[in-house]
């Protein structure tokens, strides 16, 4: 697994300044990568979402890089037009062997790594996880969802995702963790970008699964159900049958009535509310890397 190139990307979602502020720190200080025996390039994905303060302008970019929609010949939204020329750019370049992608989340998700389950994947972000106090790794199957991210340009990537912190909001605290974080990915990179697949660890522990996302009840005059404080607090705590999920503002409530030691994730999350999702639900799981 050699790695010679490495994307740090930033402002894919343009109201997570934490991102857009790592990325222009470290266009003026490039000696921050100088150790480092691969070569860096640094990426603001959406620069017209951010000057609008917006996530997008028309339409998600993260969900804008699968194969069908990147090739379709007369893209029409500002967002599948970027991602076409961001391919295209990259493509020009010589691509990357590997894409770090920052993000927040307006939940209390700690620092999360996301990624798609692969062996290599798994070791960078378990790395991380032994250096760096709180991270936990939220791992997807290869599909349609994760090949549309950004990340999915590389055959390796991770998502660095934090939170709480709300959108539009530079916070002090939030930005060292992620420059902390990312920090620690490229250590991780270092570490094993030039082993072999087979001396990679291959077992990896308490990794969180993607299970489903869960919406918001319908809605009903006067009974908008809104999430039970109870859950707001459990993030990767597993949760079981009866637990509260939702309540309205005349205190009825909807519990839990799914598999038990499921855990909710991105609980409340901003970004999420304009596809009513709640939340997702994860499992926690020993991984083969594959
Ligand atoms: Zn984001």
């Amino acid at each position: 697994m050699k790695i010679d190139k490495v994307l740090i990307a930033g402002g894919t979602h343009g109201n997570e300044l934490t991102g857009v502020f790592l990325i222009h720190h470290w266009t003026k200080n490039k000696t921050d990568f100088s150790d480092f025996s691969f070569n860096t390039q640094l990426l603001l994905s959406n620069p017209k979402a951010v000057a609008l303060g917006r996530r997008y302008v028309d339409k998600d970019l993260n969900r804008c890089f699968f194969d069908e929609s990147i090739n379709r010949p007369d893209p029409t939204s500002h967002e599948d037009l970027l991602a076409k020329t961001i391919k295209k750019d990259f493509d020009s370049k010589g691509g990357a062997d590997f894409i770090i992608d920052m993000h927040t989340s307006t939940s209390n998700m700690g620092i999360t790594l996301m990624i798609e389950s692969n062996r290599f994947n798994l070791a960078i972000a378990d790395y991380v996880r032994n250096r760096v106090p709180g991270v936990n790794i939220y791992a997807f199957d290869p599909s349609e969802r994760t090949q549309s991210c950004l990340r999915s340009m590389a055959p390796h990537a991770i998502g660095v995702e934090i939170g709480p912190v709300p959108q539009n909001i530079y916070c002090h605290k939030t930005i060292k963790k992620m420059q902390f974080a990312v920090t620690a990915v490229l250590d991780g990179i270092s570490a094993f970008g030039c082993e072999t697949e087979k001396a990679l660890p291959l077992n990896f522990s308490d990794i969180y699964t993607h299970v489903k996302n869960v919406s918001f009840p319908d809605e009903v005059v006067g009974s908008k159900f809104f999430i039970h404080e109870e859950l707001e607090k459990k993030n990767y705590s597993p949760i079981k049958k009866g637990d509260p999920l939702f309540i309205n503002i005349l205190g009825d409530t909807i519990p839990y009535a799914g598999e038990d030691n499921l855990c909710p994730v991105f609980v409340n999350e901003a970004a999420y509310y304009d596809k009513n999702i709640a939340f997702s639900l994860v499992k926690k799981e020993d991984l083969l890397g594959r």
